[in-house]
């Protein structure tokens, strides 16, 4: 038999993925379509974004602006919406700024400023999501690595990013903590999502969701789930 084609390939893994969405948006009691999937195409090359678009995804995922910024040029023209989601550095906020249309780990107020600056020297509007550490753990510990405000700083950095030009608040974004079940920390993030809410009404965004805890974050509320490696193979 021959080898499948890498559409074929892709084509296989999104049913499955798309499937285990939609059954745990069921068993939720919620409808699959409230949940947006990012395929995170870190490691893989913009052919595969480019597969992608075909197969109708068109939200996509980046970790690291020197990898995302060639890719969004070489894919320009698909009509794809770009989602940074990897720890950010200021002075590569405007960078980002020009081809995302999301920005997921918003995790400071200096953030806020440098992209905000940049969307309106874009002259766009940049949807930013607050990143949350949902660890439990010690400032320096391993989890701290991973990046996100601490919960009570949440509430500061929602307001200035709701203030900023060029910026809308699209809501809360985490990371399942290392060494910990993933639906208790996703049903924290739930809880202070819904506090967002009722201070920002339309920061509806829950951003959770990897390959290895989609079904838990979905049962969590999760509206964007982020899958990388379930779609494009396991990254060396
Ligand atoms: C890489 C990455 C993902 C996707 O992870 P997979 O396990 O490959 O699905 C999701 N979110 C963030 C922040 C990532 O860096």
């Amino acid at each position: 038999m021959a080898e499948p084609t890498r559409v074929e390939q892709i084509r296989a893994n999104l049913a499955v993925v798309r499937e285990e969405i939609a059954a745990a948006a069921r068993e939720a009691g919620r409808d699959p379509s409230e949940v947006t999937l990012i395929a995170v195409t870190k490691t893989y090359p913009a052919s595969d974004v480019r597969i992608l678009a075909e197969l109708g995804v068109l939200d996509v995922g980046e970790n690291r602006d020197q990898e995302a910024a060639p890719k969004a040029a070489a894919t320009a023209g698909l009509g794809l919406r770009w989602h940074f989601i990897g720890q950010l550095q200021t002075n590569k906020a405007g960078s980002v700024a020009a081809y995302a249309d999301f920005v997921h780990s918003v995790d400071r107020l200096r953030l806020v400023s440098a992209l905000s600056k940049a969307a309106v020297r874009y002259d766009k509007e940049l949807t930013c999501l607050v990143q949350v550490d949902l660890g439990n753990a010690e400032p320096m510990d391993a989890n701290a690595a991973r990046g996100g405000a601490l919960p009570g700083e949440v509430p500061a950095l929602a307001d200035a990013i709701a203030e900023a030009p060029g910026l809308s608040l699209g809501g809360l974004m985490a990371v399942a903590p290392l060494g910990e079940e993933p639906g208790p920390a996703f049903a924290r993030l739930h809880e202070l999502a819904l506090s967002l809410r009722s201070a920002h009404p339309s920061a509806t965004m829950i951003s959770a969701g990897m390959s290895g805890d989609l079904g838990e974050a979905v049962a969590a509320g999760a509206t964007h789930v982020r899958i990388g490696s379930a779609i494009l193979g396991i990254r060396r």
